[in-house]
């Protein structure tokens, strides 16, 4: 399923618009929880199978409520927050931080790196969906990740992308990232262990560029490997120890870049760990 063949839920978004499609990890069937009599209300709960999420409550309810903060902070994609809030954030992260999983706030995965925090992940897909390639196609068309991390970002992409590959250095992150997408039966990503800052040569050209890693500038790989008409969003140092998102579009007729938000990202590192 594409973004394009779901209806785009108009804000305030209508919780019981906003389906997992059947994903939810946890298997359990949603139930959206409106004030009811109590008889009633006891009714519902029963026939709830609930499955233990580890959050003591239906995740759904939780992402929604993230989402309805992203949109409150100035979020307004309605595509890219409906993805954000199919994905159960809380599956890529480490049992004691569970109860953080639906923080605005980016939070460890293990070999000194972290998941980015939802707003940033939603702004530079909102960044990327502003690109000519994904304004034609009516999604992120096929996609080029740097930096797979848990998985996170990489399932939230796949929602609204054709092809979504994925690269990571770290082998146990990329084996978690593999783990992930697997429980959550993900088959648009295809997650290779190697060195981003070559891109992927054999995937190319790419429609939309991401980096969820931080470098001086951007690898000369990555703009050769973006197709005409895609654009690239990723985090790059512009003065002193400063980090920006920078847009890059390829054009007929070269790149254009353009500076937008100040962020903090880990550094993007050559080679293999
Ligand atoms: N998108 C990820 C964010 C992970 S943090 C998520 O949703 O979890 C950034 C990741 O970039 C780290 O896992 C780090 O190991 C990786 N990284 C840094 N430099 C890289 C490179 N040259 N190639 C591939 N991955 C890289």
């Amino acid at each position: 399923m594409t973004a394009t063949r779901r209806s785009a839920p108009k804000f305030p978004m209508r919780l019981d618009r906003l389906g997992d499609g059947g994903r939810d990890a946890a298997g359990s069937s949603r139930t959206v929880l409106r004030p009811q009599a109590p008889l009633q209300q006891a009714a519902v709960d029963a026939a709830r199978s609930v499955v233990p999420s580890g959050l003591g409550l239906d995740s759904a309810e939780v992402r929604h409520r993230m989402v309805r903060r992203l949109h409150a902070a100035g979020l307004s994609n309605e595509t890219v927050l409906e993805a954000l809030a199919a994905v159960p954030r809380h599956l890529f992260v480490d049992g004691a931080l569970v109860n953080q999983a639906y923080e605005d706030t980016s939070l460890p995965i293990g070999h000194g790196q972290t998941i980015s925090k939802p707003s940033v992940v939603a702004r530079m897909i909102e960044l990327l969906t502003q690109g000519r390639a994904a304004r034609d196609a009516g999604s992120l068309g096929r996609v080029l990740e740097i930096g797979s991390g848990c998985g996170y970002q990489a399932a939230i992409l796949a929602r609204l992308a054709r092809e979504v590959v994925s690269i990571e250095r770290v082998r146990p992150l990329h084996d978690k990232a593999r783990a992930h997408l697997a429980l959550l039966r993900e088959t648009r990503v295809r997650l290779l262990y190697g060195d981003g800052m070559l891109g992927h040569a054999g995937g190319a050209p790419y429609d939309s560029v991401i980096a969820a890693a931080g470098g001086d500038a951007v690898p000369q790989a990555w703009l050769d490997q973006l197709g005409i008409g895609g654009r690239l969003v990723a985090p790059v140092r512009i003065q002193g120890t400063r980090q920006a998102l920078v847009v890059i579009d390829r054009t007929d007729n070269g790149y254009l870049r353009s500076v937008h938000d100040a962020v903090h990202f880990v550094p993007l590192k050559a080679g293999l760990d």
